[in-house]
């Protein structure tokens, strides 16, 4: 097994295709990163596949899509406009900017020039703020979210008015949050621009620590089940130091990423500290009539407490590059090889005719013709066979199929498997159900 350090993922990222630095050709441009075709592949897999384990699960747990633009009042009921603040020091010397919190002694010398010159830590706002008018003095100043999760809140009545749920039932949201981040020197891990996967589940407040329990295992579960090795996971619970003012328990779900263990996903009893504080500023009852099906009394009305899950699908993304990442030897040669789940895999199935000629070209295009309506399907006829699968090792396709002369004769083809290199033989009638079967039945071979 190996570890890949960031700068190798940042490299092969650019070099294949997954994320580019934003605006390139002008020298890119801090912490904004561009997903290129295997990237945003990748990104869409991993979005789709939270969104079905979250809507399509047996408890009832429906969409939204809120506007990134929301009331400014919505920020001072939630306390970002007072709390949402990381603690910012400066060094006079060399002008580096730190995370007071991130760096080991925020008195000492500076981390970059090793100058005793840092300023004193002072809270600094994470919001982005812009104006929403055409005149910047005369518009109105609104923030760009730096969380989904209010957008959900804020849409409480509607949801339930509309009809669809009773609680317990859950909001799911996908969608891009901005924070003025003072550190980001990590590629995707840390940006000032994101797409968080957040989900609100509502619940009568007797059964919070329940629910609790039961999402942190749904979780760390999801992970696993994506293949994701389990050394390089782990549950850690917030400590009464730094947990959220929102949340009365909240733990992570942590990856070793090349930078060492940090948060992948948090999870939350935001209790009903949102719902209350919006009821008190919108002036609206958000509590919720109960029909006797929350586990409460028929006739109670209550405010729902909120178990949150909420993760960074970009960050996702780092996670899984990171985890996918290996070497090993193959015909004598080191292999770089991205061994992702092929359910998440941007391409699913590669298929070569072993030569351009005697019809084998045409023959493979009939199959990746088919082959299309199921799977991501990538046609390549260019280059000597191996090098052709080494550079879909290289982009993590768990699937080749080669097209031969004796594909002709009998219909047979070759499938190749990216984990184990073994080559089976399969007739062309039964390939669409053999990758099925192949990819419901998938797991890493060495999964340490
Ligand atoms: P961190 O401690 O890493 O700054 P956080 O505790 O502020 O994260 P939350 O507010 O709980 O994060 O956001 C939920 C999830 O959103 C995080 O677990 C992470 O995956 C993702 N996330 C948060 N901030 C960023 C960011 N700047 N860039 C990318 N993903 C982020």
């Amino acid at each position: 097994m190996t570890r890949t350090t960031l700068d190798q993922l940042v490299s092969l990222c650019k070099r294949r295709g997954f994320v580019y630095p934003s605006s390139d050709i002008y020298g890119g441009l801090a912490s904004a990163w561009d997903y290129g075709p295997l990237g945003v592949q990748l990104k869409n897999n991993l979005r789709d596949r939270w969104w079905r384990t979250m809507t399509r699960g047996d408890l009832p747990i429906v969409g939204l899509d809120a506007a990134i633009l929301m009331h400014p009042r919505v920020w001072e009921a939630s306390g970002h406009t007072s709390a949402f603040n990381d603690p910012l020091v400066d060094c006079r010397n060399c002008k580096a900017r730190f995370r007071a919190d991130h760096i080991e002694d925020p008195t000492g010398p500076c981390p970059q020039c090793g100058a005793s010159e840092l300023t004193e830590a002072r809270q600094f706002n994470m919001m982005m703020r812009t104006t929403l008018g055409p005149v910047e003095d005369g518009g109105t100043g609104v923030y760009l979210r730096p969380e989904t999760a209010q957008g959900a809140y804020v849409n409480f009545k509607n949801v339930v008015q509309s009809g669809r749920v009773k609680v317990p039932f859950g909001i799911a949201q996908v969608g891009k949050a901005f924070r003025n981040e003072i550190t980001t020197k990590s590629f995707i891990f840390r940006t000032c621009e994101f797409e968080q996967m957040e989900m609100q589940f509502f619940v009568h407040p007797d059964h919070d620590e329940r629910w609790f329990e039961h999402w942190r295992e749904a979780r760390y579960r999801y992970y696993a089940d994506l293949g994701m090795r389990p050394s390089r996971l782990r549950l850690r619970p917030h400590g009464p130091d730094e947990i959220a003012h929102y949340a009365k328990v909240a733990v992570d779900i942590e990856y070793d990423f090349p930078s060492g263990w940090q948060e992948l996903e948090g999870i939350h009893n935001r209790t009903d500290f949102d719902l209350r504080r919006h009821a008190e500023l919108s002036r609206k009852d958000l509590t919720y009539l109960d029909d006797g099906s929350s586990g409460g009394a028929q006739g109670e009305r209550f405010m729902p407490y909120v178990i949150e899950t909420a993760v960074g699908l970009t960050r996702t993304v780092l996670a899984v590059l990171a985890d996918a990442y290996d070497e090993d030897e193959v015909d004598g040669e080191t292999r770089a090889v991205l061994r992702f789940h092929p359910a998440i895999a941007p391409i699913t199935v590669a298929v070569f005719p072993l030569v351009k000629k005697d019809g084998l070209a045409e023959l493979a295009r009939e199959v990746a013709a088919d082959l299309r309506a199921d799977h991501d399907t990538f046609y390549d006829q260019g280059g000597a066979i191996g090098r052709r699968y080494r550079r879909q090792d290289e982009i993590g396709t768990p699937y080749c199929v080669t097209i031969d002369h004796r594909t002709r004769d009998d219909g047979t083809v070759t499938v190749r498997l990216r984990d184990s290199t073994e080559q089976l033989r399969v007739h062309r009638d039964r390939l669409r159900g053999q990758l099925a079967e192949l990819t419901a039945g998938y797991s890493r071979t060495e999964r340490p």
